[in-house]
């Protein structure tokens, strides 16, 4: 098979919601243990509860003569122009049916700082770009105001964001699992390709999908968490913040954006 054929049968599994394939190398044995030498797209380091970011692992490590291998299902070359065109006029999940534009993200590609929020809302559904409605008028001034206020010259074009889910979800609810797990595997590339410094995921959806834990953002907020070899923080979802009752978390979310702008930028 040329490696071309490879990648397309690979793609035609990720449609089906396989997101980790094996192949035996040539030199496996059948004798030994199975070792991986690579993580899974779908598994998750489980959230460690420090205060310190995790030390990055080496990477890459070399992938040893005989045992099973995990294929990466993202080209080898990956970036976000070929995952924008892998996504195409997707028509992979229900979500598709009632969307405007597809929101892939915006900012700097080299960013070393990657927000991640739940899906579009109206305003992006129209606009094609993330945030841009009221919850992202707030997650602009948060960014900016608290780099100012830190002495950090940042500003929301240089750091990347994105949603788990790249469609508006109808009246706003919350994707579902299955519309997680499809756009999810393009996120993932997202964040391959940038392989940020930190990641901020906003709200419980984003923490969900890019920690696969079901505790919500008040058990995972303010500790140093874990995507693959990449330091996580998770806070709060801005629309959250915007409700006049949620005043107290507010002050929460900017301890937590302070925590990760310095560990990022200083
Ligand atoms: N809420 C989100 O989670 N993402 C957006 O892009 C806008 C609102």
């Amino acid at each position: 098979m040329t490696k071309d054929e490879v990648r397309n049968r690979l793609l035609f599994y990720q449609d089906l919601g396989i997101k980790t394939v094996y192949r035996r190398s040539p030199a496996t044995s059948r004798d030994k243990p199975e070792t991986r030498n690579q993580e899974p797209a779908t598994s998750h380091q489980p959230p460690a509860t420090t205060s310190q970011p995790p030390a990055p692992s080496p990477e890459p490590r070399p992938a040893p003569s005989a045992e099973l291998v995990v294929l990466p299902l993202a080209p080898v070359h990956d970036n976000l122009a070929k995952i924008s065109d892998d996504i195409g006029d997707c028509k992979r999940c229900r979500l598709h049916e009632g969307r405007t534009r597809i929101v892939f993200g915006s900012g700097n590609e080299q960013a070393r700082l990657v927000f991640v929020g739940e899906g579009p809302g109206a305003d992006e559904d129209v606009q094609g770009l993330p945030f841009v409605g009221r919850a992202g008028q707030l997650l602009t001034q948060m960014i900016e105001g608290t780099a100012h206020k830190e002495g950090i010259p940042l500003k929301r074009p240089d750091v990347y964001i994105c949603n788990v889910v790249k469609c508006r979800p109808p009246e706003n609810r919350t994707p579902q699992p299955d519309e997680m797990e499809i756009c999810g595997q393009f996120l993932f590339r997202q964040l391959q390709a940038i392989r940020p410094k930190a990641i901020c995921a906003l709200g419980s959806t984003a923490a969900k999908a890019i920690l696969g834990t079901k505790d919500g953002v008040m058990r995972l907020r303010g500790k140093w968490l874990q995507w693959r070899d990449i330091p996580v923080i998770v806070t709060y979802h801005p629309s959250y913040l915007l409700r006049p009752y949620n005043q107290n978390a507010k002050k929460e979310a900017w301890d937590d954006l302070k925590k990760v702008l310095h560990y990022v930028y200083d």
